[in-house]
């Protein structure tokens, strides 16, 4: 069960007025609020023992060297991995995604098949586009449906045995749809393909088990869920990640250096040149165990009901069309009302202190494929409340007179 009143006192910025109103958050999907306990331990950092780590023998190095190596174990855990090596960390979900790009540009060549799907970000997009651009690869898209989800007959229709990696997001951050990654991946394996799932949108509300999954690469950024922006992580195979060239070089992923010759460090500092996200790093793992305390049942069947609620509403509003009606979706919303333009309604929204997301969401060919410029984007999260919801819909109501 959510205490709801005990969760929203951890959340300092859940005080706020915006343009004389309560702030009510609705932009979740986009980035997630920040607990105190995260705040205090970044606080706490830079407080008490910042320094660089894997280098110093003095003490704070010492300190901070331990702290960010504890965050990777709680995110090893957090994700079921069998070692805390196959967890890079890096700047977040697009940094992740850039990096095995590159390491296959390398590998692949003009008669390999790579397969996405129309329900894509554009960081899920663009940096194979590259790839394939770079190697003479096919790219290859799952079509969607009305609904909103992913064709899985296409999908099989399209693999075969030239495919060599599958893109998919584990959960759609324009709609919400949760994927069947499980069975996207079993069907890549059977012809050999290796497979990447972008979980940048599911970890705020599933806790997914990377080994049970069976799954290649898998990448997620903090901010997104109650952690500090700029880290995030990369989880891969040992095999896979020991197969990649590294993707920058500089300090801390060498072994040795000479003129001659470079020899490179090992997992996972191969792929970690330079100086990391320190204070980052360890605020992650406090946003994990933040999150596990509450425990992701719970969350889920909270942001279940907001999203029952907010869906039965707003489909009363004469003229609305919700885009994206999976059976099995996060709490995502995205609608339109008649012909008004998303970012009118937004701008009305915002003047209420109410925040929502409007436009194409990174996520343009979805917005092609419903033929709309964009949609209005409401993200609840576990703090958000059934009376903040009341108040969007009263917002709506107010913007609909003024705008038709
Ligand atoms: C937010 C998001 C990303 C990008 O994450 P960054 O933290 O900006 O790198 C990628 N994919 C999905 C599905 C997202 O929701």
């Amino acid at each position: 069960m959510i205490d709801i009143k005990k969760i929203r006192e951890d959340f300092p910025i859940l005080n706020r007025k915006v343009n004389g109103h309560d702030l009510v958050y609705f932009d979740n999907a986009a980035t997630s609020q920040t607990p105190k306990q995260v705040i205090d331990v970044i606080v706490d950092y830079y407080s008490r023992f910042n320094s660089n780590i894997h280098r110093g023998v003095h003490k704070l190095s010492q300190e901070a060297t331990d702290a960010y190596e504890e965050a990777r174990i709680k995110i090893q855990k957090h994700f079921n991995v069998a070692h805390p090596y196959e967890i890079i960390l890096t700047a977040g979900s697009t940094e992740s995604i850039n990096i095995i790009a590159s390491g296959y540009s390398n590998l692949l060549n003009p008669r390999d098949e790579v397969i996405i799907s129309a329900l894509e970000h554009h960081s899920n997009i663009v940096p194979w586009q590259m790839m394939c651009e770079k190697t003479g690869a096919k790219l290859k898209v799952i079509p969607m449906t009305l609904e909103g989800t992913l064709d899985m007959r296409a999908y099989e229709s399209i693999l075969s045995s030239n495919t060599k990696l599958v893109f998919v997001n584990h959960v759609s951050n324009a709609l919400g749809t949760i994927n069947p990654i499980k069975e996207i991946i079993c069907k890549a394996h059977e012809q050999g393909a290796h497979v990447l799932i972008d979980g940048a949108q599911a970890c705020p509300h599933i806790k997914p088990d990377l080994q049970d999954l069976d799954v290649d690469f898998y990448v997620t950024s903090a901010h997104k869920l109650c952690g500090p922006t700029g880290i995030g992580m990369l989880y891969g195979k040992e095999e896979f990640l020991r197969a990649l060239p590294p993707y920058q070089g500089g300090g801390e992923m060498i072994s040795s250096v000479t003129f001659e010759k470079t020899t490179y460090a090992d997992l996972p500092h191969k792929f970690e040149a330079g100086t990391p996200n320190i204070a980052g790093g360890i605020a992650f793992g406090t946003a994990l165990d933040y999150m596990n305390e509450i425990g992701f049942d719970a969350i889920a069947a909270y942001e279940a009901e907001l999203l029952e609620y907010a869906t039965n509403a707003l489909q009363k509003i004469d003229g609305i069309k919700i885009y994206g009606e999976s059976l099995h979706k996060t709490a995502v919303i995205s609608f339109n009302v008649s012909n008004i333009h998303p970012y009118d309604l937004g701008s009305i929204l915002d003047q209420m202190g109410i925040a929502v997301r409007t436009g194409h969401h990174c996520a343009q060919p979805i917005m092609d494929f419903f033929e709309i410029p964009g949609t209005v984007r409401a993200s609840f999260s576990f703090y958000n409340t059934f009376k903040e919801i009341d108040r969007m819909l009263t917002g709506i109501h107010k913007a609909v007179k003024m705008l038709q």
